[in-house]
C-alpha cells in the first residue's frame, strides 16, 4: 500500500513507524489478533485525513544483541527454532513460520521511535508495539519479545538515560514488563488493567508495588468489569499526573492498548471511544510538561472495526485534534464506588513513596 508523499511536517515533530511486513504478525484466522491491523489503522488515518500531520519512518529488525539486553539466550533460540517450522510458544500463542523476523521488526519499530525521540521528535508511535506479556525467559499472551523493555535497555546503553516511565493502559496487566522491572527503581511502571480475578494474566494486584529499593516504582490499579469511561478517567487523573510530576521521567512509554473498549471480545472494562481521546490527550500534555518525549505503543485491541476507531481517537488525542469519534455512554460511572475504593487503597499503599493531592 502507498500512503502518499511523505509530508515534511518537521514542526509537528510527530511520527509513526510502519512496514508492510507488520501485517504478517498474524497468529492465524481463528486467533483474536488481527494480522493486518497496522495496515487497516493507517488506511483509516488516511481516510480521516490525519496522515499529513505526522511523518512515517520504516523500521529495521531489532538485532540479536538488542533482544539479549532483556531476554535469555535460550529463550531467543527457542523462538528462532519455532519460527523455522511453526509451532506453539504457549497455549494462547501460536508461533507461525517466520515470526522471529516479524517480532524483531515490531521491536525494531519501537527502537526507531526511541531514536527519533532522541533526535528531537516529541511523539512517536508504533502500531505494532507494546508486547508487555513477554518476560525474560518465557512468554504468552500473543507476545514474543518485550519491545518496551528492549527499548528502555537500548536507551539506557546508547544514551545513558536514567529515568523511564511506563504508563500501560492495555486492559491486560503487563506481567512481563513487571517481572523485568519489579526491582528496578529507574523504571516507574504504572499499569491500569482489568482485575486479575476476572482476566488473563491474573497478576497486577494493588499490593504489588515493587521489591526492595524499588518499592513504590511498580504501580498497579486493578479495575472491576464494567468500570466505564467516567470512573476510569477519575482513576487516571488522580494517579498518573502526580507521579509524572514527582518522578520527572526522561522518557514516557505509553502502552495505549484499546482492548478496554466495550466491544472488545476478550475483556469487560466497557470504555467508550471518547475515552481514548481523553487519555492520550492527557498523556500528550503530561509529556509536554515534563520530558517532551512520548513513545506510544498501540498494544492490544481485538474487535477489528472498533479498535481502529479507538486508535484513531488515540491519534487525535496526541495531535490535539478535536475531530475524534464519540458514542453514546450511559454506563460511564457504573462501578464508581469500587473504583474510588481501589484508588484510595492504592494511594495508601504508595503513601511512603509518593504524594497525592
Ligand atoms: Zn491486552
Amino acid at each position: 500500500m502507498y500512503f502518499g508523499i511523505l509530508h515534511m511536517r518537521n514542526q509537528m515533530k510527530m511520527g509513526i513507524v510502519y512496514h508492510e511486513d507488520f501485517n504478517k504478525y498474524d497468529l492465524g484466522l481463528d486467533h483474536p489478533l488481527i494480522g493486518d491491523k497496522p495496515r487497516k489503522v493507517l488506511e483509516f488515518f488516511e481516510e480521516k485525513n490525519i496522515m499529513k500531520d505526522f511523518e512515517i519512518f520504516t523500521p529495521k529488525k531489532a538485532t540479536q544483541k538488542d533482544l539479549e539486553r532483556v531476554h535469555k539466550k535460550e529463550y531467543i533460540e527457542k523462538v528462532k527454532e519455532l519460527s523455522k517450522t511453526g509451532g506453539m510458544l504457549a497455549n494462547d500463542t501460536p508461533a507461525p513460520k517466520g515470526i522471529y523476523d516479524i517480532a524483531r521488526l515490531a521491536t525494531g519499530g519501537s527502537i526507531l521511535c526511541a531514536e527519533k525521540l532522541m533526535e528531537g521528535f516529541k511523539c512517536m508511535c508504533n502500531p505494532l508495539g507494546g508486547f508487555h506479556h513477554a518476560s525474560i525467559g518465557t512468554s504468552s499472551g500473543f507476545c514474543f519479545f518485550n519491545d518496551i523493555a528492549i527499548t528502555i535497555e537500548y536507551l539506557r546503553e546508547k544514551y545513558h538515560l536514567k529515568k523511564f516511565m511506563i504508563v500501560d493502559t492495555d486492559v491486560h496487566h503487563g506481567n512481563g514488563t513487571q517481572d523485568i522491572y519489579i526491582d528496578d527503581p529507574s523504571v516507574l511502571n504504572i499499569s491500569f488493567h482489568q482485575d486479575g480475578h476476572t482476566l488473563y494474566p491474573g497478576t497486577g494486584k494493588l499490593e504489588s508495588i515493587g521489591k526492595d529499593e524499588a518499592k513504590g516504582f511498580t504501580v498497579n490499579l486493578p479495575l472491576p468489569p464494567s468500570t466505564g469511561t467516567g470512573s476510569y478517567l477519575i482513576a487516571f487523573n488522580q494517579i498518573v499526573p502526580p507521579l509524572v510530576k514527582q518522578f520527572k521521567p526522561e522518557i514516557i512509554l505509553f502502552q495505549s492498548g484499546v482492548d478496554t473498549h466495550h466491544s472488545d471480545p476478550l475483556a469487560d472494562l466497557d470504555l467508550t471511544y471518547q475515552a481514548y481521546f481523553y487519555i492520550s490527550n492527557k498523556m500528550r500534555e503530561l509529556s509536554e510538561n515534563s520530558c517532551n518525549k512520548l513513545l506510544v505503543l498501540f498494544g492490544g485491541g481485538y474487535n477489528s472495526n472498533a479498535s481502529i476507531i479507538c486508535y484513531y481517537n488515540v491519534m487525535c488525542g496526541l495531535l490535539d485534534n478535536h475531530n475524534y469519534i464519540k458514542e453514546e455512554d450511559s454506563m460511564s460511572h457504573f462501578r464508581v464506588e469500587t473504583v474510588v475504593e481501589n484508588i484510595s487503597r492504592l494511594k495508601k499503599l504508595l503513601a511512603d513513596y509518593w504524594d497525592f493531592e
